[in-house]
């Protein structure tokens, strides 16, 4: 069981990584590129080392947070020696492949690489609630489990792979960032109108809670090979998204976003699916157009 940890990079999520381990009495050793972003966690007991070689050196256990994996490389360059026998917990976020070829590196030097994905933003980082992926070498994830759980609460541990947390990660940000800017696109819509953000928030929110009846009515359907146009149909998702377009245009906001939706709903209508349900574009979508 560690009660010291050291933590490599210091944006958002790495402050409040740290911070959370200092809030449970750990002894916590950062390091970044910019050392003056460790000024307030110095303040409050963290030791600040000299180089990435030293962060290393001071703990087992050491949580990498980089804006990619390819910014661990050129952290740890130059400190490679002290890689050997520790294990490093990557809660960076970037694709499996990195991962993986990370996972080899890090073993070649003599260490242990766990993935994390981490999904929880820096605000709710140390949250009993929260949940993050881990996938690696079981035995390590063991070893430390107790102190991934300061990160958050909960953790999903996903198997040996390096690369299924990334993946799983991904998988989250897949839906995340355009289900995010379909609701940029609903705040500059509604402003055209003179609709403030704040108006129209407990609709959309309303809208994206709504979500998981959809996602629990589908998945099964999905898996079975179920399209059956009972409930939707592409034919009727077309029209519809044909509208969400040009309501967006009438309104002189820009379409690109809704137009590449409607694009999709017009490919399963050209290859002559019109009648089935628009889960149907999970088959289009599994080949690029
Ligand atoms: P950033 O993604 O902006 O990462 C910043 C950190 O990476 C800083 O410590 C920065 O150092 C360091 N860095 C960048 N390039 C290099 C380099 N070439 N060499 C050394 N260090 C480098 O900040 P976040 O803290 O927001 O995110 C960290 C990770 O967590 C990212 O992978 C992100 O995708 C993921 N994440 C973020 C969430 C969020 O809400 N913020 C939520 C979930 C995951 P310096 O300070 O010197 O610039």
């Amino acid at each position: 069981m560690s009660h010291s940890v050291t933590v490599i990079g210091l944006g958002p999520m790495g402050q409040a990584m740290a911070g959370a381990y200092l809030d449970r009495g750990y002894e916590v050793t950062v390091w970044n590129r910019t050392p003056s972003r460790a000024a307030a966690l110095v303040e409050r007991g963290a030791r600040l080392a000299a180089t990435p070689e030293e962060a290393l050196r001071a703990n087992d256990l050491v949580v990498l947070s980089l804006i990619d994996y390819d910014a661990m490389y050129t952290a740890l360059q130059g400190a490679e020696a002290a890689v050997a026998g520790r294990v490093l917990v990557n809660l960076s976020s970037d694709v499996p492949e990195k991962a993986r070829a990370a996972a080899r590196w890090v073993t070649d030097l003599g260490g242990t690489h766990l993935t994390g994905g981490v999904l929880s933003p820096p605000p709710t980082i140390g949250s009993p609630d929260m949940s993050t992926f881990y996938s690696g070498p079981r035995e390590a994830y063991d070893t430390h489990r107790e102190a991934l759980e300061v990160i958050t609460g909960q953790t999903d541990y996903r198997g040996e792979d390096p690369g299924t947390a990334a993946l799983m990660y991904q998988l989250n940000m897949v839906v995340f960032w355009p289900a995010m800017l379909a609701y940029w696109q609903a705040v500059a819509l509604a402003g055209a109108h003179g609709i403030s953000a704040a108006e129209l928030a407990p609709y959309v929110a309303g809208n994206h809670e709504g979500m998981r009846q959809f996602i629990d009515f589908y998945a099964p359907r999905i898996d079975a090979g179920n399209h059956e146009g009972d409930v939707d149909r592409i034919s009727m998702g077309m029209a519809s998204m044909e509208h969400v377009v040009h309501t967006n245009a009438d309104a002189g906001v820009d379409t690109a976003f809704p137009q590449a939706v409607l694009d999709a709903f017009r490919r399963g209508a050209d290859a002559g699916h019109g009648a089935d349900s628009f889960s149907k574009l999970v088959d289009l979508l599994r080949k690029p157009a």
